[in-house]
């Protein structure tokens, strides 16, 4: 089959490699459909570590079954499929605690950080296990469908936050998970939508998206100016959906006391702390990792149309032309939000 292989650090090679083989408890998918992931082009310069050459990324994919594996009862060829991007055991303590997205030794597709290297869905082929495929609606497209995984974890992260109506939110950060969790606040009822980021141009889409009010993160009292649109007190939940230091802070900065920051970006290792603002607001500070079975509501808000993505999605184009489009995301191209590749 034809796979895009990162080679080397910023340098893929599509080219010929072996089809996958499928165990009793897998399935064959031909690949319709991947999205390229913002990990995808900061794994692809080296500067996360998760994406060790040689490998096939892709997490984000939908397509269809071509052939099931001798113990597969319920899935057949022909069915239309996403699956979820973590691959876990079933047999492990934090999958049968209800936390698969934590189990130990689990992997994630197209991911090699060192310790693993599962090749992912830049590929004409995958082999999937059968317990993480989900059936896509006849209404949603195989496009459509590859961005189910960005929606879940945007998804995720108002589970952790536990999100009720009439809640005051702050979002920092309007990439793509930025952007889907500001439509998820939208739709949940959120009183209060604030959108935070160093870039105008996205805070344009943050409105689309829902946001009430919007402040450039480099703007000065921040923390005060929503306090203003808050009763004077403060935002219930603040997201963090970058993972740097600033903006950590800025999420902790506008937040009432008592009140909860998710932190789903992570592309820091660490950062600084304002622990006395924290230990003395008495924050709560919960971490939001991956997906969580959000993959089955994420369909259905797309297939009853309650949410939209056909926005987010840039460009739909082959896959043999993926090492260019990943050249024009990583040079930060303006206006290029969703690249979706097509073996
Ligand atoms: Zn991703």
């Amino acid at each position: 089959m034809k796979a895009l292989v990162l080679e080397k650090y910023n340098e893929f090679v599509y080219k010929d490699v072996p089809d996958p083989v499928i165990k009793s408890d897998e399935v064959l998918v031909k690949i319709m459909a991947c999205g390229i992931c913002g990990s995808d082009v900061h794994g692809m310069d080296g500067s996360t570590g998760r994406r060790i050459p040689p490998v096939i990324m892709g997490h984000e994919a939908s397509g269809v079954i071509v052939k099931t594996g001798s113990n597969v009862n319920i899935w057949q060829p022909g069915d239309r499929v996403t699956f979820d991007s973590t691959v876990y055991k079933l047999n492990d303590w934090f999958t049968l605690e209800g936390r698969y997205n934590l189990s130990d030794n689990r992997e994630v597709l197209g991911v090699s950080p060192g310790t693993y290297k599962r090749d992912g869905a830049f590929a004409e082929f995958i082999a999937i296990p059968e317990h993480i495929l989900y059936r896509i609606p006849e209404k949603v497209s195989f496009e459509q469908a590859a961005m189910v995984e960005a929606i879940a974890v945007a998804l995720h992260s108002l589970n952790t936050a536990g999100v009720r109506t009439g809640d005051s939110c702050v979002v920092v950060g309007a990439g793509m998970i930025g952007i889907f969790i500001l439509k998820l606040l939208k739709i949940s009822g959120a009183s209060e939508i604030i959108a935070i980021d160093i870039n105008p141009k996205r805070l344009e889409e943050a409105v689309m998206a829902g946001a009430d009010h919007t402040f450039v993160s480099t703007e000065v009292n921040i923390g005060e100016k929503t306090f203003a649109l808050t009763n004077n007190r403060g935002a219930d939940i603040s997201f963090e959906a970058v993972g740097k230091s600033e903006s950590v802070s800025i999420a902790i900065d506008v937040l009432r006391k008592g009140g909860k920051i998710v932190l789903v970006g992570n592309i820091s290792p660490s950062i600084n702390f304002p622990l006395q603002k924290v230990v003395t607001s008495e924050l709560k500070i919960l971490g939001s990792c991956a997906i969580r079975g959000e993959y089955e509501t994420v369909l259905k808000l797309l297939e009853t149309g309650k949410i939209h993505v056909d926005d987010q999605i840039s460009a739909v184009v082959p896959l043999s032309e993926g090492a260019l489009w990943f050249k024009k995301l990583h040079k930060k191209e303006d206006a290029i939000n969703k690249v979706i590749l097509v073996p």
